[in-house]
């Protein structure tokens, strides 16, 4: 038995293992610092395993192992945190994995402008500084018959936005019925208090008439608010104020009248076959004089907030000095003017963006796609794991519709002598998400299930199967 201080002296100096020609390859693709600091750190784990273990942590560690070990350290660093991942969890704007996926033409616009300049303010007509908003104002009025538009980071902050211009220091009157929560950080509230302005709850939460919005108005009031109920559905003895009734009432007492869309679309989506969502053309029709809603729920872009209206609103909330704050970028003004071009032909517009392609994918396409891939899956799963093609329902997500389902199909994956515990269905999704694109699905009904709606990089899919760890899943 050699002494602890013995034991340690074998552990090879950082700058021994530097030295070695393996190490050549990590300093040339690392650079001296970062490479340093991972041998440090695999002399360390070895040192400290000597001292737990004694001599047998000698086994297998060798010059060449230490610096192997010291390349996965650099690997793992240099891994990226924000990658893509499969999304087959059956929810199609998913919020957490990054709600609408962009089609190529915006993809392409994106990289037109992130890779040099451009004339984002600047007029080429005139030839002096322009107005970035210039680029989206025209096809946003087009498609939505509104005077006016902007446009800022989401929909957040064009709503924060909106009351900061029109309502500081004043009240804004909403239904109790409308004071939601998305995502546990945006609430109706909480926005409202921190944009200055005083919220005058009315109604309750089931029910709200006219009469109520009629009796709070007063002089502090500055508008009358109206918040699409976005993820979730209030059932059973409600009422609620239509918009044109809230729109004449406001008008009447020479008050603004905004509608909070969140989702919003375009295009009446009944067209494509989806439920009818209430477009931001129908709203302002029916007397809203601004609507703010979100660039990447249904309308299928990047990440923005868009406000469309009154063109004396708008020139209000383009003068607070708080919308230089909330601008949005150059990139995400190229793909949102390539995904709102897209809306110029709605008759092909459920094929070119990508976000209503995959919402109106039939059920029996995805069951098609499901037998294809199900014995693939099969093979590569250990023998005590069974899949079975399955039909399914997709939600579109991101608030849109949360009471109405899209009949899809997937793959259900589940021990095959039937005893699914939570424990072996949740060890079968992590090896999913341990994928090199993470696979995310969900588990339900005793079962790991990949809901293939979303699934359209059939290939990239398939090729990276084999990578799942076969021993990982093993129930
Ligand atoms: C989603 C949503 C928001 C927030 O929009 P973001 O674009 O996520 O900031 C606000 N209001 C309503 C009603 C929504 O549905």
């Amino acid at each position: 038995m050699s002494s602890s201080k013995e034991l340690l002296q074998s552990v090879p100096s950082v700058d021994q293992l530097a030295r070695s020609a393996s190490a050549n390859v990590l300093l040339e693709k690392y650079g001296h610092d970062l490479v340093m600091e991972s041998l440090r750190a695999v002399t360390a784990q070895f040192r400290e395993a000597l001292l737990n273990h004694g001599e047998r942590a000698r086994d297998g560690r060798s010059e060449l192992t230490m610096i192997r070990s010291a390349q996965t350290y650099l690997e793992t660093l240099f891994e990226p945190s924000l990658k893509s991942v499969f999304n087959l969890t059956g929810t199609v704007l998913h919020t957490n994995l990054g709600r609408a996926p962009l089609p190529p033409e915006a993809i392409e616009a994106m990289t037109v402008v992130a890779r040099g300049a451009s004339n984002l303010e600047f007029d080429l007509g005139k030839g002096r500084r322009g107005d970035r908003d210039v680029h989206l104002e025209q096809w946003l009025c087009r498609l939505t018959s509104a005077q006016a538009a902007t446009t800022v980071n989401n929909n957040a902050a064009a709503v924060l936005l909106v009351l900061n211009t029109l309502a500081l220091r004043k009240e804004v009157i909403v239904s109790r019925g409308e004071l939601i929560e998305i995502g546990g950080s945006f609430r109706i509230p909480d926005v409202m208090a921190r944009a200055g302005c005083k919220l005058r709850e009315v109604g309750t939460t089931n029910r709200t008439h006219a009469a109520d919005f009629e009796q709070a108005i007063g002089p502090k009031t500055a508008m009358l608010m109206k918040v699409h109920t976005s993820n979730y559905v209030v059932e059973g003895f409600t009422a609620s104020v239509p918009e044109s009734e809230l729109a004449e009432i406001a008008h009447r007492h020479e008050l603004p009248f905004v509608v909070d869309l969140g989702s919003g679309t375009l295009v009446d989506l009944s067209r494509y076959g989806l439920p009818h969502e209430p477009t931001v053309a129908e709203t302002l029709a029916n007397g809203a004089d601004l609507v703010t809603f979100s660039g990447d729920k249904l309308l299928g872009g990047p990440q923005a907030g868009i406000i469309a209206g009154r063109s004396d609103l708008i020139d209000r909330i383009n003068r607070n000095p708080m919308k230089r704050a909330l601008r949005i970028d150059k990139m995400t003004i190229a793909a949102l003017e390539a995904v709102l071009s897209l809306y110029g032909n709605p008759d092909r517009l459920a094929e070119r963006s990508t976000t209503l392609r995959l919402l109106t994918r039939t059920q029996g396409d995805i069951e098609a796609q499901a037998t294809r891939l199900r014995k693939l899956v099969e093979r590569v799963l250990s023998s005590n794991l069974a899949v079975n093609t399955i039909r399914c329902q997709s939600q579109i997500g991101s608030g849109a519709q949360p009471g109405k389902l899209l009949a899809s199909a997937g793959l259900a994956i589940r021990p095959s002598d039937g005893r699914a515990s939570g424990k072996k269905l949740e060890k079968i999704s992590v090896a999913f998400r341990r994928l090199p694109i993470p696979v995310i699905g969900r588990i339900e009904e005793g079962a790991f299930l990949l809901d293939l709606r979303c699934l359209e990089d059939e290939a990239d899919f398939i090729a990276q199967l084999s990578s799942l760890g076969l021993m990982d899943v093993e129930p």
